[in-house]
């Protein structure tokens, strides 16, 4: 049978005493009759007589050490048996708690915490415990909030294929075209939410392969423009870059800055009607801005620090009809902060939005 720790405590604390006790009485045992022996000699050397009385001297001095020694050890093992006894129980104690509480966490109750003990090494074992338990509670507590979202997102589309499906299979409607692209509609929102939700769970995740390289952004900047000339109205918005000739070179993945960009200037086109769209570039400090400046619908004040934030859009009706999903700069936010970068807006109703984003300079 395997010992426990307690009884392991225990039976160590035995063995120190016992060798303690066992060296302690036979060291004396062996020399403290002979000093007593030798100190009688130096008496009667001195002139003392005691050849007469010695026998009795050394009977009575052996029989004292035997009834102090015998009293010694009785106090003394039982007072440290209980010492040990004592110790190894509260030892145990602790762990035991300990353990418990382990177990409370892992059978899901995530805010179980341990709490902090008099011993410093159990403290810091306990402090370290709490640290990994309340990030994996944050964990949990995103995975839900993210799945509760997404079911919310998921459920609209469904619907409402499943309504015109329904009527189709049951008469209700005429089969015309017109249904036939509302549906394609709703599939394509569908797609497009599952590829956001796909990329933005990577991004959340740290799993987004970030290739960063020295580059030259501007190339980028002017086939962006010219990209998106080509879909803008005639009556819509124009188009503007500004940005000096030579640009500093950048620390940034040139891909996924791409990709931010045409979040933000498919937003910046999706919210203006009228006026213009520009692109701002400039340094400031050691790092690169890139500013998208329009003058279409604005961000209300107490909207503005929502805009980020996963499947936040202004208008929640207006928008999902429209095709947006939310994720779109919850993304990009996480792009440039994955290439160690930032990323600001500033808004007014009715006057334009910036959003601007900082990267390293190389
Ligand atoms: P969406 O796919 O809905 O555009 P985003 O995350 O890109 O998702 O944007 C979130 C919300 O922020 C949008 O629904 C919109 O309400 C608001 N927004 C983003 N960009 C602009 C802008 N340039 N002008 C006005 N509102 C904007």
């Amino acid at each position: 049978m395997k010992m426990g720790l307690r009884g392991r405590l225990f039976f160590s604390h035995l063995v120190v005493m016992i060798v303690g006790v066992a060296s302690l009485v036979s060291i004396s045992k062996i020399s403290s009759p002979h000093l007593f022996v030798l100190h009688l000699e130096r008496l009667e050397n001195r002139g003392f007589d005691l050849i007469n009385i010695r026998t009795e001297l050394v009977t009575g001095f052996e029989f004292a050490w035997r009834r102090s020694t015998i009293w010694s050890v009785l106090v003394g093992t039982t007072a440290a048996g209980g010492l040990s006894y004592w110790v190894s129980k509260r030892i145990m104690q602790r762990l035991t708690e300990m353990e418990q509480i382990t177990q409370k966490f892992a059978a899901g109750q995530m805010d179980a915490r341990l709490p902090v003990s008099d011993i410093p090494e159990l403290s810091g074992l306990s402090a370290s415990f709490n640290r990994m338990a309340a990030s994996l509670e944050g964990v949990e507590a995103r995975r839900r909030e993210v799945i509760g979202d997404m079911t919310h997102e998921l459920r609209t589309p469904l619907t409402v294929v499943r309504g015109y499906l329904e009527e189709l299979a049951d008469g209700e409607i005429e089969a015309s075209p017109e249904i036939y692209r509302r549906l394609a509609k709703e599939t394509r929102r569908l797609e497009r939410l599952v590829n956001d939700l796909q990329e933005l769970s990577k991004a959340e995740a740290g799993y987004l392969p970030i290739n960063i390289q020295r580059v030259n952004l501007r190339p980028l900047l002017e086939s962006l423009v010219k990209k998106f000339t080509d879909q803008l109205l005639e009556d819509g918005p124009v188009l503007l870059l500004k940005c000096p000739s030579i640009l500093p070179f950048v620390l940034a993945d040139i891909d996924r800055t791409e990709q931010v960009l045409v979040n933000l200037l498919g937003n910046a086109v999706r919210y203006t009607n009228e006026g213009s769209i520009t692109i701002s570039v400039g340094t400031e400090a050691s790092q690169l801005w890139i500013a998208v400046v329009d003058t279409g619908i604005g961000i209300a004040p107490e909207n503005l620090p929502h805009v980020f934030e996963r499947f936040w859009r202004a208008d929640q009706s207006r928008d999902r009809h429209s095709g947006g999903t939310g994720i779109g700069l919850t993304i990009s936010r996480r792009l440039i902060e994955l290439q160690g970068g930032q990323i600001q807006v500033e808004s007014e109703l009715g006057v334009g939005s910036t959003f601007r984003f900082f990267l390293p300079l190389a």
